[in-house]
């Protein structure tokens, strides 16, 4: 249960509040609110008094859910909006990894030849194996930090492990949660205390309900600029690297307020059909797209198969044009 206070509540009778209740006590930017356990489905007489609005949800999926907010949250990037009122899919590009200047440069250049507004790439890999490149890490940060300045980017990339969650939210414009830290609750707390804009993937065994519970965790610390991404659960299947879970994409697009991103590189784990994919996705009218680019994918120092060259991603992102002009979208 979501309960507004109203404003004789202050940060003191909020806190002891939520002491008494057993509930999260945040301030939302408008005023105190207390969020417990959703198996509580009636306020007794004395909350009811200091409530402004009351909402009883289904699930622990409460912030994020349309039954609390039924429009789409709006990331507000400056340069661009994500989601709310618009109808924009953004798009968002760049390497699996920053590898060197010349490399990281090549990407923001495309970048900019296309209109694209976000780079991405990542400094902390979270890699399968210890013995594969790991990262530039700082030195990647900085690459990315001098994109931005020279081509007036928006920069993403992720944040591996807590060890440097400020570093990555100090220099990122989206901190990227990847599938493999959506269930570290340090990463998820610490971007929740920050108000950087946050995009959590999907852990690849996760249910939604454990997804958007993610996203909770950043939601009810105080940061309502949150996004999600699906990128591909595992699956029985073994011809493609994961399954893109379109099904879930639908469900979280009807009940839940988030942006939804797709990720259909990490999906598919391969070139050759990233571009179909992609079609299908703002098809289906989602919020973004992230696709992975590389001026010379054979050589790349990660996910090497997915990466798109710069003259696949040209003919994909000029493909998009009859989609979205079809849905209704505006590819951004
Ligand atoms: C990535 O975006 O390069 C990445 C590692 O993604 P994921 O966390 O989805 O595997
Ligand atoms: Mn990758």
């Amino acid at each position: 249960m979501i309960i507004h206070l109203n404003n004789f509540a202050d940060k003191t009778k909020a806190e002891e509040l939520g002491r008494h209740y057993e509930a999260i006590c945040m301030h939302d930017g408008k005023q105190y609110v207390l969020i417990t356990s959703s198996k509580l489905k009636e306020a007794d007489a004395s909350l009811k008094a200091l409530a402004s609005a009351i909402f009883v949800t289904d699930s622990d999926i409460q912030l994020a859910g349309k039954q609390y907010m039924p429009d789409t949250r709006s990331i507000d990037l400056g340069v661009l909006t994500i989601g709310g009122k618009t109808a924009n899919t953004v798009v968002i590009t760049g390497p699996c990894s920053v590898e060197s200047e010349e490399q990281i440069e090549q990407a923001a250049q495309l970048c900019v030849e296309l209109g694209v507004k976000v780079l991405r790439a990542g400094a902390y890999k979270p890699r399968t194996s210890p013995y594969t490149f790991q990262g530039l890490g700082l030195d990647g940060l900085k690459l990315l930090d001098k994109m931005r300045s020279k081509y007036g980017l928006k920069i993403i990339t992720e944040v591996r492990d807590s060890t440097h969650v400020d570093e990555v939210i100090e220099y990122a414009d989206i901190v990227q949660i990847g599938a493999k830290a959506m269930y570290d609750q340090g990463i998820l707390r610490k971007c929740g205390k920050s108000n950087r804009s946050i995009l959590i993937k999907r852990g690849f065994g996760s249910t939604l309900q454990e997804f958007v519970q993610a996203a909770e965790f950043v939601l009810s610390s105080g940061n309502p600029n949150v996004m999600l991404c699906e990128r591909g659960i595992r699956t029985f299947e073994t011809k493609t690297r994961f399954t893109l879970d379109l099904c879930g994409v639908a469900w979280l697009k009807q009940y839940t307020n988030l942006p939804v991103i797709l990720d259909p590189s990490h999906a598919i784990g391969y070139a050759y059909g990233v571009a179909d994919l992609s079609r299908a996705c703002v098809a289906m009218g989602v919020d973004g797209l992230l696709i992975e680019t590389h001026p010379n994918p054979k050589v790349a120092k990660s996910d090497a198969e997915q990466q798109l060259n710069f003259e696949q991603f040209r003919a994909l992102h000029k493909s998009l044009d009859a989609v979205e002009a079809t849905v209704g979208r505006k590819i951004v």
